[in-house]
């Protein structure tokens, strides 16, 4: 048995068997084989080591040509490893005698070797290792070449285990199928950890490497709720992990019975709950779980899968989808925020800081035909139901200014056009870059309200990627200065008299209900699947109770003790929900 921590970020436990995917995409199949496939196995290998080696002599002798022999010496060297009968030897054996598949035997046996040359103490045999990896993913392209096998052609249950995946990959993981994830990288606030508390499955992501441990067809066991991965789990482990499943179905079904009552305090104080969604379809999540509303809908997401960009027609159709379903309800549309780690832009130049680069309102105020297609669709949707439009990422007055003003230009438009829309639809912005709350009496004198993304807030305050593992732990919303720029945010707005919401990951985490009440907020909006253990807490406690927690917090001085002090004040409302 073997465990891994990783960060959580999508709860719930999910036990089965693992479907592999290394570092280029391919799908490592299950360890051993049948034993009477060992021949057909062996030559299999053998074509694959003939046709690596015919690539590598026909790069060689391209690079001969064109450069001259000395810059085809690398591939000479290559050559050789290739040809080395002991290299031969160990993985023919590992085949015949262990009955591992030759793609197992290959990684495996590659990987020690890179390992060795990665711990001598010299830079060049170092640099060696890449060599190594290069020769495992030739070999391995060649066996699983025209077998390789797409995460989405799946037909029974599967644990993915990945390096990477992109928010896009994470999106497209066929539901039916896909029971949990695991990354080796990634941080607490990525999109790809994002979109899988919307596929509502759970997930760890920033494990650091595990691949060359484990296989296709291993049983594993993601634990979302502590970060935990378990290799190979006894018996024991096993069990325990499946009263805990039991428990978690028992704790949800009593939480259903919330589904229709109000988030209120016990003192009478009406708490607005609402879903974030990425997609169309997970408004249901959201009415299935009693959400007040969409507080946060994320249409980047249309982008995903898609061949071509969305058209006028395409975004309408899913804005209407969303808004129809809501029956009246509030929905609160963000414009693109593409960019950054969501959706790399086509046409544009790679980025060396691409959070601080060229993102989402920034590119819409850039493109203003992309930004005046989505502002049509969604002033088209706003005559169907409440629709409040949200600007993401503002940064500067004159980018609010100049993003109200093609939106006042796209109603005139309509308007000319007699196409019907909300012309009092409200207007909002995101709060999560510090420069705004530094000025921000100034930006609720300009906007009907405000949402607080604390994702985004806490990566440009802390000066931490959201979703770099080896700063994970810097990456927290517990800390101090978070909460002082929330609440400068909260009393802005109140003094304002507009309403503020805050619909980072943050408001979604149990542990912070308590305090985020009491630092004044009334509205949250978290993903669809933590709105029942949101609305309990709100139904347990009193504001009083808040606001002394709140103050109590505030006194701290570092992230860790916040977040040990809200844990015990959360232990003593509801216990069951403490991990
Ligand atoms: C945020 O930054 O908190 C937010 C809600 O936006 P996103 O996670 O989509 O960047
Ligand atoms: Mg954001």
């Amino acid at each position: 048995m073997q465990k891994l921590q990783g960060i959580a970020v999508s709860p719930g436990v999910a036990i089965g068997e693992a479907l592999v995917m290394d570092n280029e995409g391919f799908r490592i199949p299950r360890r051993f084989l049948a034993r009477d496939a060992v021949e057909n196995e062996l030559e299999r290998l053998s074509l694959a080591f003939d046709a690596a080696a015919r690539e590598i002599e026909h790069n060689r002798d391209a690079v001969s040509r064109e450069l001259g022999k000395e810059y085809a010496a690398i591939f000479e060297a290559h050559l050789q490893m290739l040809r080395d009968p002991r290299l031969r030897g160990e993985l023919d054996q590992m085949v015949r005698e262990r009955h591992y598949s030759p793609e197992y035997a290959v990684s495996r046996t590659l990987r020690r070797y890179a390992k060795v040359f990665q711990s001598l103490d010299s830079g060049y045999m170092a640099e060696r290792a890449n060599d190594i990896f290069d020769i495992e993913k030739r070999l391995l392209r060649n066996l699983l070449g025209r077998r390789r096998e797409q995460i989405s052609n799946l037909t029974s249950p599967v644990l993915v285990l990945a390096h990477n995946l992109t928010p896009s990959e994470t999106a497209n993981l066929d539901r039916r199928f896909v029971r949990g994830f695991v990354t080796e990288t990634g941080g607490a606030g990525s999109h790809t950890a994002i979109v899988a508390e919307g596929l509502e499955i759970p997930a760890v992501v920033g494990t650091g490497p595990f691949l060359t441990d484990v296989s296709g067809g291993d049983v594993v066991i993601i634990d979302g709720d502590q970060g935990l991965v378990i290799l190979h789990p006894d018996e024991e482990t096993i069990a325990r992990y499946r009263h805990e499943v039991e428990q978690r179905r028992t704790m949800a079904a009593r939480l259903e019975s919330l589904r229709d009552l109000p988030a209120e305090t016990q003192d009478g104080v009406r708490v607005q709950l609402d879903g974030n969604i990425e997609f169309p379809h997970e408004v249901g999540h959201c009415l299935d779980r009693g959400a007040d509303g969409i507080g946060l809908y994320r249409t980047e997401f249309l982008y995903l899968g898609a061949d071509v960009e969305p058209d006028e027609e395409a975004h309408y159709n899913a804005y209407a989808e969303v808004v129809q379903a809501m029956a009246g309800r509030p929905v609160v549309i963000r414009t693109l925020d593409l960019g950054a780690d969501k959706l790399s832009t086509p046409g544009l130049d790679i980025e060396r800081n691409p959070f601080l680069g060229l993102r989402s309102i920034r590119i819409s105020l850039r493109n203003t035909e992309l930004f005046r297609t989505q502002l049509r669709a969604i002033l088209r949707a706003s005559a169907l139901g409440d629709v409040r439009i949200m600007f993401p990422l503002i940064s500067t007055m004159l980018e609010l200014r100049q993003a109200k003003m093609v939106l006042a230009d796209v109603m005139e438009d309509l308007e000319e056009h007699g196409r019907p829309f909300n012309r009092d639809l409200k207007i909002g912005m995101m709060v999560e870059v510090p420069s705004v709350v530094i000025m921000i009496d100034q930006f609720v004198e300009e906007v009907d309200f405000l949402s607080i993304g604390t994702n985004d807030l806490i990566q440009y305050t802390l000066a931490v990627d959201r979703s770099n593992k080896d700063v994970a732990s810097l990456y927290t919303a517990s800390d101090p200065a978070i909460l002082k720029l929330i609440e400068l945010s909260v009393q802005a707005a109140r003094r304002r008299g507009i309403p503020v919401n805050l619909c980072g990951q943050m408001s979604g985490n149990p542990l912070y209900t308590m305090l985020l009440l009491g630092l004044g907020l009334r509205q949250m909006s978290v993903p669809p699947s933590a709105v029942p253990e949101i609305k309990k807490i709100c139904r347990s406690v009193t504001i009083a109770q808040c606001e002394e927690v709140a103050a109590r917090a505030r006194r701290l001085e570092h992230a860790r003790d916040v977040k040990r002090y809200l844990k015990e004040e959360l232990k003593q409302v509801l216990p069951e929900l403490v991990g």
